[in-house]
């Protein structure tokens, strides 16, 4: 026996059993089948779990992704004696490393390759390139600028 999910020309499903998957089409087509809610023998198979998987198996048209917003950067309100750490961390960064400007992503890549000693450096880069290296598994941080600083 196969149970079959039914639905009539007036959208009412129904379930209905039969013999083996070619008995349907035979009672059907002698009006054999008929919609228990209205009586009409215009019956077909209703789409079952081969759809459903033919349905999630269909890429979704566009997931539901948060849409991007304008980059952000951590930002830390800090009280004087914290600034006066970041300031000294900055300092101390600064006298280690050798200062590369805008070739900070470059530079940072050659020496995560190994294609140049190993040091320390600093310089500029814009968040797609500190976002380039960290997908490379190249870890950079931006150094702490005190507000003062900005002027
Ligand atoms: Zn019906």
């Amino acid at each position: 026996m196969i149970k079959y999910s039914l639905i009539c020309e007036t959208g009412h499903e129904f379930e209905g059993w039969f013999q083996n998957s070619g008995a349907f089409d035979v009672q059907s087509a002698n009006d054999l089948v008929s919609c228990p809610s209205c009586g009409t023998h215009h019956v077909q198979k209703a789409l079952m779990a081969p759809a459903v998987s033919m349905r999630s198996a269909r890429p979704d048209p566009i997931p539901n992704r948060p849409t991007p917003g304008p980059a952000t950067m951590t930002h830390a309100y800090v009280p004087p004696s914290i600034a006066d750490i970041i300031q000294k961390i900055r300092a101390e960064v600064e006298k280690r490393s050798e200062y590369v400007g805008q070739k900070f992503a470059e530079e940072a890549r050659r020496i995560h390759y190994a294609e140049c000693p190993e040091r320390g450096i600093y310089g500029e880069a814009t968040s797609d390139e500190v976002a380039e290296l960290d997908a490379e598994g190249i870890q950079v941080f931006a150094l702490p600028v005190l507000p003062e600083e900005r002027n």
